[in-house]
């Protein structure tokens, strides 16, 4: 029942068209409701038609003979069924009226309604009475069929006519040519046309008849309709239903159409007819729309009509018959029901548009809200990271949201310099931490809020507690607003760097780097470094002074290395070279042409080379000191020593010649005491010879007036001869030379002997205890002759090897007092052996012995 209380379908049931509902309860059809319309058209009033058959409504015999029961049956079962409107054009019924049963024809229309919900069915039967137009077209079809008879009379008589006509003049050609026949022919012709005419007077008296019924008939139709005649259109003929319709007198028959009615002048009608004059064409039209002026008012009415041209025998319209019917009460009605409908179906554009609307808005916001998911979904997974980050990040991070700055996130490395533990998270600062506490950060938020500019802060010393002990530090911190989308700050992210560590080694550096500024100045050191990539020198004031260079121009590197004097410059190129390819350290002592005196001054110049980040050596920086005076000092002593040496081996030569001249006269006297003493004599004296000869030997090396005597021998022949002048000084230690396949070597034999003596001494000297066992060993290469004197002493710690080499160089222990030496002979050993182009080394260990070896190349 849901539709039927809609106000469209109130609205369209309530229309000036009687209707009935009736439920579609199959061959009953119970009445719901009637409307007044209907209830004006059969007398029926609304409380009587209500629960009514539709068929006891109407009257309708079940098996009538009609057959109408049927017909309204299987057509609403039709309708219902296919949901589709259908109509009755021609329903026979009857109405009561004043107790007289009046028959009527009805269009029904039979509108299916089905409930939205499924809910019930209905129907509504529109009902329009076509009895009038029934009747006038029932009229109107026997008038034209007898028009039709009577025009086919005529045309018949017409006919006979012309062919009467025609035998007429056959006739007459007859007469022309028969004299004779003339007057019988004429006689007969009179004849045929008296009896012709006698028939057309009956012809014309029963059209006269005919036309009378005629009037009769169209003065009786409830249609109206005149006759126009010519092309002036007169009206001939109005019958008194048009009269009434146009509300006009007879005494318009005869006029002009336009004359009697001049509203028509602007109007379609004038033109039509003209058109169906002119064409012959009929032309008829359904509610056409007219204005017209009755009683003086002008009145808008709705017409069917026909305009029906009447020809002549040569087809030429004469006249023409107009039929009009009023249909203005219907076509009002449908006009207003066609308006109604328009509405609604409007309504239900304007319906169906919103839901199209809603619809799409809809399908907007489910495709926003997924947007919106999968964007939760991504923000969640980026928190999730930025949070990660943040617990693992090296670095102290704190995030601070909304205006409490209430912690949100804080790591590790955060808590440690606030010293909280985590139950801060979740806190407001002003919860979380104390007054004290809080002041320097405040300050420093509140200010970031306000600006939403980020603040760095570079190497800000501030006080921190680290195991509960107060401490100074420097920190490098970021304070960065984060602004939402409506411009206003949401939160704050402190990150901070402790870079005490970091500033404290730099101010270290840098005061070093001071000190060592003043104590190069203070040094009289000159200082230097040069760019690898590109040789650029630099230098300080002092290196300047130390060269004597007095340019404008800052002094290159070419410049420098030109004033190296020619025995050093190529040696100190290469050592140069070899430290920029190899890196390094490099020292070097050299002599150098001073750039404004020409003086010869002693330099000694210690570089490094410093790797980047790649490994490339970039810069080579280093320091060079004026040794002059020390060179200076150390030859006057080395002159001094030479001297000294050279003066106390004359007196010494003397000293051996004598004794062995005494040694001789004793032997012959046989004086056994005076043998001994003397022999012990020779042995001092040539323990003395030897000491001064290494200092001879030293004087010479540092003046560089050590020459080698080259010539070939045995080498393992040398060492058997020092082992024998060995075994005669020491008969306590054991030697074992393992000697090798005879070696020859190209060298100076001297010196070598005086290498191998050497090592043989000392593995004497420094094995007075223990194992007194001494073990020689001669090895060959291809390349090489190696002799190794290997011991079973005291041995040398690991520290000590590097400089056992040195000049002047003694280890020192307890042990070591109690054995004489001067630290000069390994020193010798490895000057002789390096210009021969050979190696020294020596492998030991603390109380487990000594092994020196010796190595010189073959050719
Ligand atoms: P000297 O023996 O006169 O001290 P050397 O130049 O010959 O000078 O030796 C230098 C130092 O090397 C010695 O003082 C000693 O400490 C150490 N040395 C040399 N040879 C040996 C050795 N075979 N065993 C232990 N130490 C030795």
């Amino acid at each position: 029942m849901e539709k039927l209380k809609d106000t469209f379908f109130r609205a369209y049931f309530t229309m000036n068209v009687p209707r009935i509902i009736v439920r579609t309860d199959a061959s009953v059809y119970t009445v719901i409701s009637i409307n007044d319309s209907f209830s004006r058209l059969t007398g029926i009033a609304e409380a009587h038609a209500s629960g009514q058959s539709l068929f006891d409504l109407l009257k309708l015999e079940k098996d009538g003979t009609n057959g109408q029961q049927q017909l309204l049956d299987s057509c609403l079962a039709y309708a219902i069924q296919n949901n589709e409107q259908t109509n009755i054009p021609e329903f026979e019924t009857f109405i009561i009226s004043n107790g007289l049963r009046i028959q009527r024809w009805w269009k029904l229309e039979l509108l299916p309604v089905i409930e939205v919900n499924g809910s019930g069915a209905y129907a509504v039967i529109s009902v329009t009475d076509v009895t009038e137009h029934l009747l006038i077209q029932k009229q109107l079809d026997l008038a034209k069929a007898n028009e039709q008879s009577l025009q086919e009379e005529l045309a018949a008589t017409n006919e006979e006519l012309a062919a009467a006509n025609e035998e007429l003049n056959a006739t007459i050609e007859n007469l022309r040519q028969s004299q004779e026949n003339l007057q019988e022919l004429n006689n007969e012709l009179e004849n045929k046309v008296s009896l012709r005419t006698a028939d057309l007077l009956l012809a014309q008296a029963e059209l006269t008849s005919q036309h009378i019924l005629m009037e009769t008939i169209l003065n009786e139709v409830p249609a109206g309709i005149c006759v126009l005649k010519g092309a002036e259109m007169n009206l001939e003929l109005v019958n008194a239903k048009l009269l009434q319709l146009w509300k006009r007198k007879k005494n318009i028959i005869g006029k002009p159409l336009t004359e009697v009615m001049p509203e028509l002048l602007d109007q379609e009608f004038p033109e039509i007819l003209n058109e169906v004059y002119v064409t012959g064409s009929p032309f008829s039209k359904s509610e056409a729309y007219a204005e017209l002026i009755i009683d003086g008012v002008k009145t808008p009415v709705y017409r069917d009509f026909s305009y029906t041209p009447i020809k002549d025998n040569q087809g030429n319209t004469h006249s023409i018959v107009a039929l009009t019917i009023d249909v203005t009460g219907r076509a009002l009605a449908r006009i207003r029901e066609q308006q109604l409908m328009e509405e609604q179906s409007a309504i239900n554009e304007e319906l169906s548009a919103a839901n199209e609307e809603l619809a799409a808005t809809n399908e907007e916001l489910h495709e926003a809200q997924e947007n919106q998911d999968r964007l939760i979904a991504v923000l969640a997974r980026s928190e999730a990271r930025f949070r990660n980050l943040i617990i693992e990040a090296p670095v102290a991070i704190c995030v601070l949201k909304g205006t409490d700055y209430v912690i949100d996130a804080v790591n590790d490395e955060g808590l440690k310099i606030l010293n909280k533990q985590s139950d801060i998270i979740g806190k407001s600062l002003r919860a979380a931490l104390s007054e004290q506490e809080r002041r320097p950060l405040q300050e420093l938020l509140k200010m970031v809020s306000r600006s939403g500019e980020t603040y760095y802060g570079n190497e800000v010393r501030a006080q921190f507690e680290s195991d509960g002990q107060p401490e100074d530090g420097y920190f490098n911190f970021i304070f960065k607003p984060v602004k939402t989308s409506q411009d206003s700050i949401e939160e704050v992210i402190i990150v901070a760097t402790n870079v005490t560590d970091l500033v404290n080694a730099r101010n270290e550096k840098e005061s070093a780097e001071v000190k060592l500024g003043l104590a190069i100045e203070a040094a009289r050191m000159g200082s230097w470094y040069i760019n690898a990539a590109t040789n650029a020198l630099e230098y300080n004031p002092t290196l300047a002074v130390l060269f004597g260079y007095e340019g404008s121009e800052p002094m290159t590197y070419e410049q420098a290395i030109s004033r190296v004097t020619d025995d050093y410059r190529q040696k100190l190129e290469w050592e140069i070279e070899q430290a920029i390819t190899h890196g390094g350290v490099y020292d070097m002592t050299y002599t150098m042409r001073r750039f404004n005196d020409e003086k010869i001054i002693w330099l000694r110049s210690l570089g490094k080379i410093h790797q980047d980040n790649q490994g490339n050596y970039t810069i080579f920086s280093g320091v060079v000191m004026d040794i002059t005076e020390q060179k200076q000092d150390e030859q006057r002593k080395n002159d001094f020593i030479g001297m000294v040496s050279h003066e106390l081996k004359t007196p010494l030569t003397s000293l051996n010649g004598y004794a062995q001249i005494l040694h001789s006269k004793a032997k012959k006297q046989e004086d056994s005491f005076a043998i001994n003493v003397l022999s012990k004599v020779t042995d001092q004296v040539k323990r003395m010879t030897t000491l001064i000869n290494g200092f001879l030997n030293i004087s010479r090396l540092e003046s560089g007036k050590i020459h080698l005597v080259l010539q070939e021998f045995y080498l393992d022949e040398l060492v058997r001869e020092n082992i024998e002048e060995a075994e005669l000084l020491s008969t306590a230690h054991e030697i074992i030379f393992k000697p090798c396949a005879p070696v020859l070597v190209k060298a100076d034999r001297d010196k070598i002997g005086s290498v191998i003596s050497n090592m043989i001494s000392n593995a004497i000297k420094y094995s007075p205890n223990g194992i007194k066992k001494i073990e020689i060993q001669c090895q060959t290469t291809a390349s090489a002759a190696q002799i190794s004197v290997k011991d079973f002493g005291m041995g040398i710690a690991a520290a000590d090897i590097p400089k056992l080499f040195d000049r002047f160089y003694r280890v020192e222990s307890n042990q070591m007092h109690l054995i004489s030496g001067f630290g000069i002979g390994l020193y010798l050993c490895s000057e002789i052996i390096n210009h021969h182009h050979g190696k020294i080394w020596v492998e030991s260990e603390p109380d487990q012995g000594s092994t020196f070896h010796f190595s010189l190349p073959l050719n």
